[in-house]
């Protein structure tokens, strides 16, 4: 029987070299179902069996030699490529470890096209603003189980050790990808997304597809053309992928985190709406359907239209986005949307007529505060395509209801009222479609609940922004950016050398910018900037000139501050630079209310999706639980319940990045840091002044030292003993999980450099690539 099951390992070693595909194997289930218990048997048969072990060995090596062949494949770029590796791929092992050499090395190797470099586990990644052909299926196999020093440092590798972690050790992995806006963090959860469904090869051929649909669709929706990115993410995305015990992909979950629904009433110059709206316009135009759908066809919709008024051409004669369209459209019906995406398309076109209903003033001797619609043709549009009397929307729009003492009184809208409350009603039905887009999609891929999986998630949240004007949504975004940081610092730096003092290790301290002040600046209560704007909201009377003052009066720190006493904005340090917030608007954004009579007769429609959108608040479940977490070093404030009722955005915004957090802290991290090497999106052109800023402000410098001094993995003997012991154990011995046998299997395992706590071992990052590959090549 022994001998059976190991030429099955022969066998399969040759074309799959991986512990997860050996325990899948069809015989190896069937002899003993539980697949944990049979891992521990086979390395035990094999231990036994020498000349077995043997063989399986120089089958691992031959299929490392096969492996190693694709390195010297060449690449087809502008300059040719080698696919090496060099003892310069990881910053931690430069001799001299300053900026300069730093930022020498890095340009050096982005002269020869070498984007990705390690600093330990932690994967530095510069934009190439190219397309790069080391993303092939070969590419996927060669980062697939090996060590991740045999391999030039890749977007593979991190994905490949999250996985390989998760099978391994049966944790939740996540991996955060952070950098400025445009820095290339979509495209590194792009890649990690296609190498995970590689690895996790799901019998269910159609589940691989659908999930690699999901990415393009909801970006269709979240995405837009900004003045720094023209696939800029307008959301904030953590994508959950879910394997089975052994492995096997078998669903996914996404979680979005405020959509920026400013965007579709109102862009920047130079900056377009939502993808969506293109690819719609430009996709019906071309089908001939624009009637059906009530689009203009001579005037561009309002929402869409540029400054020049040339976009109207653009859109139609676009064959991008016309592609786009039917790409969206393959989307939605592999993922298994049904005849819903008639629906949704009606939405957004209802949208784009939203945008086009005017108001003008009636003025009478009586009244001068009334508004009406001139153009009623774009409002009976709407309602058509929303499924709603027209005279009923057009009261909601020019009129509104108000309950003094037990009396409910019609009061009109006067035209600037009318005009808010028709931008409220289009924000709100495109983000509470997005959300449905979302909710819809995790229906249609959840996992069977009945198999209890594990996870890597991958955060694709928004970079830092600083643009010429900054608003209400550049300091949410930026203030996430800080938590990101937060967390980061707190994992790399602080959890670390806390850890050292209590287990009485001795170990350098490193000295690292904690932005924990700022943070608390803004999150503190009642007194912090958020609970200060959100104190404001309540007021009917304050305006953006109060509101700015009241921070003023308030906030006494260093990291405030106001160019001039009557001008409408505030500067903030953040630990990525200074920006200048513009206040202008943030109390009317911050209140983000949809008026009840808009709620009320979108309730009364006939489209089935659009009574769905509006029949419950759909807010985001456990958002507004208290949340349960086991790391304590994030401040409390972060996790402290919210105040009812719940309804100013800046609160949504604190709790649903507190859901985020909650998500992340329980898994083990993966840290891959985007750098943007230049502004202009141009190949091969390294701005050594832009790189170091970044460098700077996300502690690249700062984890070097510490990765290279550090013990980045601190594990419990027990657990060590446990993990480990077959590299020093026969199976049946169970030893202790005792400090003395976990020094035992170190030993056994000829580690150097490792220290001792009291209760758990100090390991560096590459003793736990050591010990893993010695454990895979022991079963
Ligand atoms: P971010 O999400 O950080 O704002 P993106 O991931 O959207 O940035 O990247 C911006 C642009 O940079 C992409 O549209 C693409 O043109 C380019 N880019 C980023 N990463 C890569 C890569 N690995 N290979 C080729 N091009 C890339
Ligand atoms: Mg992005």
């Amino acid at each position: 029987f022994s001998h059976f099951i190991a030429q099955c390992l022969i066998k399969d070693f040759e074309t799959r070299p991986s512990v997860t595909h050996l325990l899948e194997h069809p015989f190896i289930k069937q002899a003993h179902g539980k697949e944990m218990a049979l891992g521990q048997q086979l390395s035990t048969l094999i231990c036994e069996q020498q000349d077995l072990g043997c063989k399986l060995k120089t089958n691992m090596a031959r299929s490392r030699r096969s492996n190693s062949s694709h390195r010297h494949e060449r690449i087809n770029t502008r300059k040719t490529l080698i696919i090496e590796t060099s003892p310069d791929d990881d910053l931690v092992n430069l001799e001299f470890l300053d900026e300069e050499t730093i930022i020498k090395h890095l340009s050096k190797r982005y002269d020869e096209l070498q984007i990705y470099t390690y600093v330990g586990d932690i994967l530095i990644a510069l934009n190439p603003f190219q397309t790069l052909s080391i993303y092939s299926p070969q590419f996927s196999k060669l980062y697939h189980g090996v060590k991740r020093a045999d391999n030039p440092p890749h977007i593979f590798a991190t994905a490949d050790a999250a996985y390989q972690g998760m099978v391994t050790f049966c944790k939740d992995q996540c991996i955060i990808i952070s950098g400025e806006s445009g820095a290339g963090k979509t495209e590194s959860a792009h890649l990690i997304v296609q190498h995970l469904t590689f690895l996790g090869k799901a019998n269910n051929r159609t589940l691989r597809e659908k999930i690699l649909q999901v990415n393009p669709l909801v970006e269709a929706f979240g995405n837009a053309c900004t003045a720094i990115n023209d696939n800029s993410s307008r959301f904030g995305k953590y994508l959950e992928m879910k394997f089975t015990p052994t492995g096997a992909v078998m669903g996914a979950k996404i979680s979005e985190y405020l959509l920026e629904k400013s965007r579709v009433i109102k862009q920047a110059t130079g900056e377009k709406n939502f993808h969506i709206f293109y690819y719609i316009y430009a996709g019906l135009y071309h089908q001939e359907k624009l009637k059906k759908y009530r689009l203009p066809d001579k005037k561009p919709p309002r929402y869409i239209e540029n400054q020049h008024g040339k976009v109207m051409q653009d859109i139609v004669s676009s064959k991008l986005y016309k592609e786009q369209f039917d790409a969206i459209q393959d989307c939605f019906r592999i993922i298994g949307f049904t005849d819903e995406v008639n629906s949704v398309y009606r939405i957004l076109c209802a949208i784009l007529n939203t945008g086009n209903i005017e108001f003008t003033a009636i003025t009478s001797q009586h009244q001068t505060d009334k508004s009406e619609v001139p153009n009623v043709e774009a409002l009976e549009n709407a309602a058509a395509l929303l499924c709603i009397g027209p005279e009923e929307l057009t009261e909601a729009l020019t009129s509104h209801c108000v309950v003094t003492r037990g009396e409910t009184i019609i009061r009109t809208n006067t035209v600037d009222k009318a005009t808010d409350v028709r931008d409220a009603m289009s924000k709100a039905l495109y983000g509470r479609l997005f959300s449905w887009i979302v909710n819809r999609i995790n229906a249609l891929l959840q996992p069977d609940m009945n198999i209890c999986g594990m996870n890597v998630g991958i955060l694709d949240i928004f970079g830092f922004e600083n643009f010429k004007k900054n608003s209400f949504e550049q300091l949410c975004i930026n203030i996430a950016n800080e938590q990101i940081q937060f967390y980061f610092n707190q994992h790399i730096f602080a959890l670390e050398q806390m850890e050292y003092q209590s287990e009485g290790v001795d170990a350098s301290l490193v000295e690292y910018e904690d932005n924990r002040p700022i943070l608390d600046m803004f999150l503190q209560k009642p007194m912090g900037l958020l609970s200060l704007l959100d104190e404001e909201s309540r007021f009917p009377q304050a305006t953006d000139q109060t509101l700015v003052d009241k921070f003023e009066d308030n906030l006494r720190y260093k990291y405030f501050w106001r160019p001039k006493r009557f001008e409408l904005c505030f500067g903030i340090q953040h630990y990525a630079g200074k920006v200048l917030y513009n206040v202008n608007g943030f109390l009317e954004k911050n209140r983000d209310t949809l008026p009840a009579d808009i709620v009320v007769v979108l309730r009364t429609s006939e489209n089935k999706l659009l009574q769905q959108l509006f029949s419950s608040p759909l807010t985001k479940t456990g958002r507004c639980q208290r949340l349960v977490i086991k790391v304590l070093i994030i401040p409390v404030t972060f996790f402290a319940p919210p105040p009812s009722p719940c309804f100013v955005s800046s609160l949504r915004w604190q709790y649903s990045l507190m859901d985020l957090l909650s998500k992340m802290v329980v898994g083990q991290p993966h840290f891959v840091r985007c750098i943007k090497p230049n502004d202009d999106r141009q190949a091969l052109r390294f701005f050594k002044e832009r790189v170091m800023v970044q460098l700077r402000y996300t502690g690249i410098l700062e984890t070097v030292n510490i990765r290279r001094q550090g013990y980045s993995h601190r594990i419990l003997f027990e657990e060590f003993v446990n993990r480990y012991y077959y590299l020093a154990f026969r199976a049946h011995q169970m030893p202790d999980s005792s400090k003395e046998n976990a020094v035992a299997i170190l030993e056994r395992a000829k580690l150097e450099n490792w220290v001792l706590g009291k209760t758990k071992v100090f390991l560096k990052y590459y003793h736990v690539e050591q010990l893993n590959l010695l454990l895979r090549e022991l079963i």
